[in-house]
């Protein structure tokens, strides 16, 4: 053990791709690996649960926690991290606002586990067999399974956050300085987003043609569509979530042609990022009937996925909880 700063990284729901962040700091991580002592790291590293429930409260300077929560163990691997560490931060869209793993809360848990397990095609199984959370087999070993919980939720609805580094992933520039910050104790107040507190819109390459007034008569698809590589894209009828997320990630999507998905999130002003947009492009339909405006917005054939894509935890509407779902929830919480 050395008396360099411990730091701490776990993915809960996660795609992989931010712990791919971590290595794409490239040649920097020398640097990093010079300056603290990476004690926990379930992906790249050999240490377990019990490694980290044996260290002192507090005895982790920073845990870099990625993924969304949906399971009962990444829900208590998120409470002994933070219990552990100084700090806790929320690293990339899902574990800020639920990510991808997140579009899940439009549907109950009872239908996921329905689907899954008895109604897709490819699935066998007559007796409509689901896994248990505990099981004993024949020879009386018990089996234990993290629980499937009610919703996806970000990692601040499950535990104190003390800073987000957002992005689907964060950018190597943002977490090394996120880092240098720690390490510094050059630290912004408490529940800041580490990223610039501007919308995207500001920094963007194409933001003078970003159009005043635009009175939408459809919107096209960018797969469908042969896109103009400089002109904006709300100006070609193409939604960009720009207007209504943070800048930080030097506009590398709109740079490749392809407008903002929105996975910075969005900026402190914005309360809830996918009614902002949805509020600003449908106040700038043209058509005034609902035939029209129904016709236009055929063009989004999926709203939620569009508008939510990585914020669906956050919504400030709750989502969808059928009969089975609502009976479980009153005898367990509303987790
Ligand atoms: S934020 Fe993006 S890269 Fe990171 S785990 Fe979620 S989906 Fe993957
Ligand atoms: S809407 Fe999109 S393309 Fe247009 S200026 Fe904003 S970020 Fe750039």
């Amino acid at each position: 053990m050395t008396d360099k700063p411990k730091v701490a990284f776990y993915w809960c729901a996660s795609c992989g791709g931010c712990e791919e962040s971590v290595v794409d700091l490239a040649e920097a991580i020398l640097e990093v690996v010079q300056l603290v002592d990476i004690v926990f790291w379930p992906v790249a590293i050999d240490t377990k649960k019990a490694d980290v429930e044996r260290m002192a409260d507090g005895s982790i300077a920073v845990s870099l926690i990625n993924g969304a929560v949906r399971t009962s163990e990444q829900e208590e691997m998120a409470q002994l991290l933070r219990r552990k560490s100084q700090l806790v931060v929320a690293y990339g869209s899902c574990a800020q606002m639920g990510g991808i793993p997140a579009l899940a809360n439009q549907y109950s848990r009872e239908r996921i586990l329905r689907t899954v397990y008895e109604e897709v095609p490819t699935v066998d199984n007559p007796n409509k067999v689901r896994p248990q959370p505990d099981y004993v087999d024949d020879a009386q070993i018990c089996v234990h399974l993290p629980e499937f919980r009610q919703r996806v939720r970000s990692l601040d609805q499950v535990v104190d956050v003390d800073y987000t580094l957002p992005g689907c992933p964060p950018t190597p520039k943002l977490l090394a300085e996120a880092l240098h910050a720690i390490l510094d104790g050059n630290l912004p107040p408490k529940g800041t987003v580490l990223a610039p507190d501007t919308a995207l819109c500001d920094a963007c390459p194409r933001k003078d043609s970003k159009p005043e007034d635009v009175g939408y008569t459809e919107f096209k698809r960018p797969h469908w569509t042969i896109l103009d590589p400089e002109k904006c894209f709300l100006a070609q009828g193409v939604v960009c979530m720009g207007p209504a997320t943070r800048s930080g990630c030097d506009a590398q999507c709109i740079r490749g042609n392809m407008p903002c998905t929105g996975c910075f999130g969005p900026t402190s002003r914005v309360h809830d990022q996918g009614a902002k947009i949805v509020s600003s492009i449908c106040s700038s339909i043209a058509a005034e009937d609902s035939d029209g405006i129904e016709s236009t917005l055929s063009g989004i054939p999926d709203p939620v996925g569009t508008f939510y894509r990585y914020g669906l935890s956050k919504c400030l509407l709750r989502g969808r909880v059928d009969a089975v779902d609502a009976a479980r929830s009153s005898q367990e919480g509303t987790r």
